[in-house]
């Protein structure tokens, strides 16, 4: 089954204590539909302006992403700024230039309106409610935001929460969106605004689903992370990727789907903007995923005599 992915694509210029780049390829849904590319066909909805080169539309297309819902108008395409210290888990936002999002009103083509699986990667809430409007009967929600919207529109923000089924934010932002600095607690209160399931990603410390029941998965051991960027939206990707192209939304189901998030995420920070992705090749994926089971497998214990 096809995924709807509506968010940004952006020009990043970020620094880690490792390197800087300027104006390379992001953006939420960038990451995100590259990322699930790899398990299943992917529509995307944006905006970009005038600047963006030919160069990065070619890249998406050899993702086979169907690129009919990208509006390119007279303008600057989005732009963040951001840094990281030593602790890459945080970014900070030095800048950011809404440019081309700031007027844009998402228009879902025709044949997007019955997705079934639709992520609402982080932008505007009001851009997140307009779409969810927009398409008629999704199987599954999922929605992300940041600190930016935590903090501008947290109204609107609480609106899109309680519509979607998958609700995937850090743990800074839980806990900003929450007030509470105890993420059990904070899951507690941020469930009790109507998302079915929260999904608290705590980079390098790995991954927290809470619903009935809580699963936690560690982030894949590396020893080499250059750029946390898109982590989060790679995380997505292929966790949405994965329940799109199983259709399984058993809890061993979310499981893999948590697993196959946080492989694809431990590929993206390996290198600056999409360049790990761009080399990425099936069998890694799958060799990862293998890896991640025998770090986290352990027995039970022995039956008691
Ligand atoms: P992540 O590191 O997964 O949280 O996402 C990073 C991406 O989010 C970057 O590529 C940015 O271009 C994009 N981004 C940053 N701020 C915003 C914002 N306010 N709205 C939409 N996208 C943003």
């Amino acid at each position: 089954m096809s995924i709807l992915v509506v968010g940004s694509v952006a020009f990043d210029s970020v620094e880690t204590p490792f390197g800087q780049v300027e104006n390379v390829l992001g953006g939420s849904a960038t990451y995100f539909a590259t990322s699930a590319s790899f398990f299943t066909d992917v529509n995307l909805v944006a905006v970009v302006g005038d600047d963006f080169p030919e160069e990065h539309l070619e890249f998406l297309r050899s993702r086979n992403i169907d690129l009919r819902g990208l509006t390119r108008t007279s303008g600057k395409t989005f732009h963040w700024k951001g840094k990281y210290g030593y602790d890459l888990n945080e970014a900070q936002t030095l800048e950011t230039h809404l440019n081309v999002f700031e007027s844009f009103r998402p228009e879902i083509p025709p044949e997007y309106a019955d997705a079934e699986y639709l992520i609402l990667a982080n932008i505007d809430p009001d851009l997140q409610l307009e779409v969810l409007n927009q398409v008629k009967t999704p199987r599954v929600v999922a929605c992300d935001t940041m600190n930016f919207w935590i903090a501008s529109k947290s109204e609107s923000l609480k609106k899109v929460i309680q519509r979607a089924d998958f609700f995937i934010i850090n743990e800074g932002e839980a806990r900003q969106l929450s007030g509470e600095s105890n993420l059990v607690k904070a899951a507690r209160k941020i469930l009790d605004f109507g998302a079915k399931t929260l999904i608290i990603k705590r980079g390098e410390y790995g991954v927290l689903m809470f619903r009935s029941s809580v699963f936690a998965a560690p982030a894949y051991p590396l020893e080499e992370v250059f750029d946390p960027t898109g982590a989060g939206d790679t995380f997505a990707g292929g966790f949405m990727g994965y329940l799109a192209s199983t259709g399984d939304l058993s809890d061993d189901g979310l499981r893999r789907a948590i697993v196959f998030g946080s492989v694809m995420a431990s590929f993206n920070v390996e290198d600056f903007s999409l360049n790990r992705l761009k080399s990425l090749q099936h069998r890694e994926i799958e060799e990862r995923y293998r890896n991640f089971k025998n770090l986290t497998h352990f027995q039970g214990l022995p039956l008691s005599k």
